[in-house]
């Protein structure tokens, strides 16, 4: 198989110390005696990697940030520099996540500013990208999914320092998820234009899908030709679910 899937939890504002550490344990303990034949991925609040990492630590499953900001260090209160996340553990980091594109105002521009900046600190950028339900509706879903791509991904992106997470917005946490044809048709259209950006190593790219992803549906999701994992919310804060997810994938 050239691409190995990515199964990625996206915590989201979601746990305490001690239900991070918990819900970290559960999911290291699952891997044992023998890990799912994918990837794995938590990406737990930024101010709870630490505890997160030191709990998987010696299993299988990474840690990852939700967001970094686009300099290395400065005047930014609040913000998480990207070296930062690297310096608890982190391997990955995602970004441009609808929610932040909605709650924070991000635009591709800053986005691909951002994956720069994890670029530099050695992180792998979870770029997200997917259109809303008005713009589905009238017809615009792969154009605007091209262009978020095409808007996002920055310069020195390659197959191994990035991971795209088409989410369609409607469909996330809200239990609805596009057709198998409708999510093979964008999947198709980003190695497409991948392939434009980055040639042949386009088909080692890994494409996620995101939005309502349950064990139910899964397998099914997963089975699609160019669906390489998938970028879990309300699924990956249960172990049993985030598991049976894990292992819907044929690896
Ligand atoms: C997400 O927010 O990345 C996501 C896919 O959420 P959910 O699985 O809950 O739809």
């Amino acid at each position: 198989m050239v691409r190995r899937p990515l199964i990625a939890g996206n915590w989201k504002m979601n746990g305490l110390k001690a239900d991070a550490v918990a819900l970290a344990k559960g999911i290291a303990g699952r891997c044992l005696p023998q890990p799912p034949p994918v990837d794995l991925l938590v990406c737990p609040p930024a101010i709870l990697i630490d505890p997160v990492a030191q709990a998987l630590a010696g299993s299988p499953v990474a840690v990852g940030g939700q967001d970094c900001h686009t300099q290395s260090s400065g005047a930014h209160t609040g913000d998480i520099a990207a070296a930062m996340l690297r310096d608890l553990g982190a391997s990955h980091v995602i970004l441009g996540h609808s929610e932040r594109r909605t709650d924070h105002g991000e635009t591709d521009a800053l986005v691909r500013e951002k994956a720069v900046a994890a670029h530099q600190a050695g992180l792998v950028a979870i770029i997200c990208i997917g259109e809303t339900e008005a713009e589905r509706d009238a017809g615009q879903a792969l154009a605007v999914v091209g262009k978020q791509f095409e808007g996002s991904l920055p310069p020195g992106a390659t197959a191994e320092n990035t991971v795209i997470a088409y989410e369609p917005v409607w469909a996330i946490g809200t239990g609805r998820t596009p057709t198998l044809a409708e999510v093979a048709e964008v999947h198709g259209a980003i190695r497409a234009l991948a392939g434009k950006q980055l040639g042949a190593a386009a088909q080692r790219l890994r494409i996620l899908y995101g939005g309502s992803m349950k064990p139910s549906n899964a397998r099914e999701l997963l089975a699609l030709a160019d669906v390489d994992g998938g970028l879990i919310g309300g699924a990956s804060l249960k172990v049993e679910d985030f598991m049976a997810i894990a292992l819907s994938s044929n690896g």
